[in-house]
C-alpha cells in the first residue's frame, strides 16, 4: 500500500500530557492522549495512522512504560522507538547500532500495522505477528508472517505476493539485513518452482 510520511512535529507543538520516569529520569509523553490528537487527523482515505517517536510513552499515572499503544478498530497507533536504542538501558553504542534499531522497530513496526489490520497475536507459528513481552523475546522473533498471518493480511490488501517478496528483497539489500534477504529468497524459489 502507498505510504506517506507526514511532517515532523516538534516536541513544544504536541498538547499533551508527560512526565519525567522517577527510575529512567527521562522525559515520557502520554501515550493515550496522543492517540486521541491522531484519530482527529485521521484522513479519511488513509487505511491507517502510525505515530513514531524517540521519546519513551506511559498510558497513565499508574503505568511504568509502554512500548506502543493502537487500536484495533480505529485505525491509529502510536510507538516509541527509545527503549529499543542499547544507550537506554546504558549499554555501550556500537558499528552495529543503527542495524540493530533498524531491525527493531522495521519488526515493531510491521507487527502493529498488522494489529492495524484488525489481526490478532499469532500463536501458530514463528511469526511476525507472535507476541513479545519483553526486549529479548521481540528480537528472537522474526521479520515475516507466518502463512496464516500472511493469508490474512492478504485478505485485507490483495497484494501480489512475488511483487511483496521482491519489494521486501530491494529493502533488505539496502538495509543489509542478510538473514531476511536469504529468507526471502528461497521463498521467491518456491513460489516461482511451483508455477
Ligand atoms: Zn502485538
Ligand atoms: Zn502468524
Amino acid at each position: 500500500m502507498p505510504v506517506e510520511i507526514l511532517p515532523t512535529i516538534p516536541d513544544d507543538a504536541l498538547q499533551v500530557g508527560s512526565r519525567i520516569h522517577p527510575a529512567t529520569k527521562q522525559k515520557q509523553w502520554r501515550s493515550d492522549q496522543i492517540l486521541s490528537t491522531l484519530l482527529n487527523q485521521l484522513p479519511e482515505d488513509s487505511y491507517c495512522m502510525v505515530a513514531i517517536t524517540m521519546t519513551d510513552l506511559y498510558p497513565g499515572d499508574s503505568w511504568n512504560f509502554v512500548f506502543g499503544q493502537a487500536s484495533l478498530r480505529s485505525r491509529v497507533g502510536i510507538f516509541s522507538f527509545a527503549r529499543y536504542h542499547p544507550a537506554f538501558h546504558s549499554e555501550p553504542t556500537t558499528p552495529e547500532t543503527p542495524n540493530l534499531i533498524l531491525r527493531r522497530a522495521a519488526k515493531v513496526l510491521v507487527h502493529e500495522t498488522g494489529h492495524l489490520f484488525g489481526i490478532r497475536h499469532c500463536i501458530y507459528h514463528e511469526c511476525n505477528l507472535n507476541g513479545a513481552n519483553h526486549l529479548q523475546e521481540m528480537d528472537a522473533s522474526p521479520f515475516h508472517l507466518c502463512p496464516v498471518c500472511l493469508r490474512k493480511i492478504h485478505h485485507a490488501t490483495r497484494f501480489d505476493p512475488l511483487t511483496r517478496y521482491s519489494a521486501l528483497k530491494t529493502f533488505y539489500q539496502k538495509h543489509k539485513l542478510t538473514h531476511e534477504l536469504a529468507w526471502t529468497n528461497q521463498r521467491v524459489l518456491k513460489i516461482s518452482n511451483a508455477k
